[in-house]
């Protein structure tokens, strides 16, 4: 029997389709090799939506290469690397673009493929499994691709337009997934508001009901939305529905319409603010996270002030910040005045220290409340310390080594040290 290990490099729907690729690999008569090295096949899953991204895979690459002249291994590429850099990839067996990666059991095993096929047929859903890490959460995606083309964005060129899973088939694989002793559910998708408009399916919010429904599931979560569609049923749903978290990962961007309208985002600043607004009036607390995305080209200093006044003003829980490099296809590649290197780094530096100052004065207003921990595992600075996330998403560690992975418990936070919060059992 032939001995595979999966590498994978990217973002949440990567870790999800490596899990679900592992447990269709393990279903076809192939073995879970401890390493690379102890590998006769090596699956790489990785992602190319920012360019430093790329470079690690390429390094990655060039030592697989040496284990293949070594010792004879099989390299498969797949996932939007393989998709994009196709024609870069050296010394590969097998290079699978995103809609192929779920047909790689079956490739390996008759071996009748081209080197390269990164064709957008029939795209084929695996079924969602057991989160490989935390086998008490599963990363169910319910959407793949992306119709939206923001113009600095490569996705929408490597995973095709949207498709949604049945939604009939989404809650049968949960309800397994369920009895199975999942107890959180993480959704994914590029722009899950969007979920079911490609096939007249039921929409978002409805999902989240139907999943609330079913029994043994404790907690939902989701990622990404998108600040034009996050609409008022779906936020309806995150406040009134107790097993939904209420963690909202919104990306902004930019605090610049200009820049928005430039990258194609269809909202301004204003729509933003205002379902922050909305967040508000249900006088609960909530989790806002976003992502930010200086040096779009032509971003000038009074753009960039926008971004910084924005963050200031709506003071997110946490942020993603990147600068921009340009990406193949994107229609911001060709656009002009292009910023230098330093000038991106020189906002991305300040708007970073600007960012952990006002998460590091936010993390404060948790001392004193009272929290649902599901845990997730030892901490990784202590291990006789537990680490796991509350009802909003925040990382909770907890002096206690005696609690079980993927249970809850009522926790009282009783200090925020640097960004982290600690809590005590009630
Ligand atoms: N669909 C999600 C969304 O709309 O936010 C995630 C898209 S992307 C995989 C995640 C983040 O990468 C984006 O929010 C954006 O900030 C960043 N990103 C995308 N293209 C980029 C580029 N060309 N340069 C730098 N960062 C980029
Ligand atoms: Fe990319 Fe925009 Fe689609 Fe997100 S919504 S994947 S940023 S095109």
């Amino acid at each position: 029997m032939k001995k595979y290990y999966i590498e994978t490099y990217g973002c949440q729907m990567n870790v999800s389709l490596s899990d679900q690729l592992q447990e269709k690999m393990n279903t076809s008569g192939f073995v879970l090799a401890d390493s690379q090295e102890d590998a006769d096949i090596v699956i790489i899953n990785a992602c190319s939506v920012r360019e430093h991204a790329e470079r690690k895979v390429f390094n990655r690459l060039e030592y697989l290469s040496y284990l293949k002249k070594q010792k004879g291994l099989k390299i498969v590429v797949t996932g939007c690397f393989a998709q994009n850099q196709k024609h870069n990839i050296k010394n590969a067996d097998y290079i699978l673009g995103t809609y192929k990666l779920s047909l790689i059991p079956e490739i390996l095993k008759n071996g009748k493929e081209n080197l390269i096929n990164v064709e957008f047929d029939e795209y084929r859903f695996l079924e969602p499994v057991r989160n490989s890490t935390y086998p008490f959460q599963s990363l169910v995606d319910i959407t793949v691709g992306c119709n939206n083309f923001c113009t600095y964005c490569i996705v929408p060129y490597l995973r095709g337009p949207q498709i949604s899973r049945r939604s009939i088939e989404i809650i049968e694989n949960i309800k397994r997934l369920a009895d199975n002793g999942v107890v959180e559910i993480f959704l994914l998708g590029q722009n899950v508001n969007t979920y079911g408009k490609d096939n007249s399916d039921i929409c978002f919010a409805e999902l989240l009901y139907k999943i609330h429904q079913i029994d043994g599931i404790k907690r939902i979560k989701f990622l990404t939305s998108h600040p034009k569609d996050f609409n008022d049923e779906i936020i309806d749903a995150v406040f009134t529905l107790p097993k939904v978290s209420r963690w909202i990962h919104l990306p902004i961007q930019s605090g610049s319409d200009r820049i928005l309208k430039l990258m194609n985002r269809k909202y301004d600043v204003n729509h933003y603010l205002k379902i922050v607004e909305r967040l508000n009036s249900y006088k609960k607390e909530y989790n806002l996270s976003t992502d930010f995305l200086v040096g779009f080209p032509g971003e000038t200093e009074q753009d960039f002030e926008e971004t910084i006044n924005i963050a200031k003003s709506i003071k997110f829980d946490e942020a993603f910040m990147f600068k921009y490099s340009d990406r193949p296809y994107t229609a911001s590649a060709t656009f002009p005045a292009k910023l230098p290197e330093e000038v991106k780094n020189k906002r991305l530096e300040l708007l970073i220290k600007i960012q952990r100052e006002i998460e590091k004065e936010k993390i404060k207003s948790h001392k004193n409340k009272i929290r649902d921990v599901l845990i997730e595992s030892q901490s990784k600075r202590n291990l006789e310390d537990a680490m796991g996330r509350d009802e909003i998403n925040k990382v909770v560690i907890i002096k206690n080594k005696k609690l079980q992975q993927g249970n809850f418990y009522k926790v009282k936070i009783v200090e925020a040290k640097g960004i982290t919060l600690i809590g005590e059992l009630l």
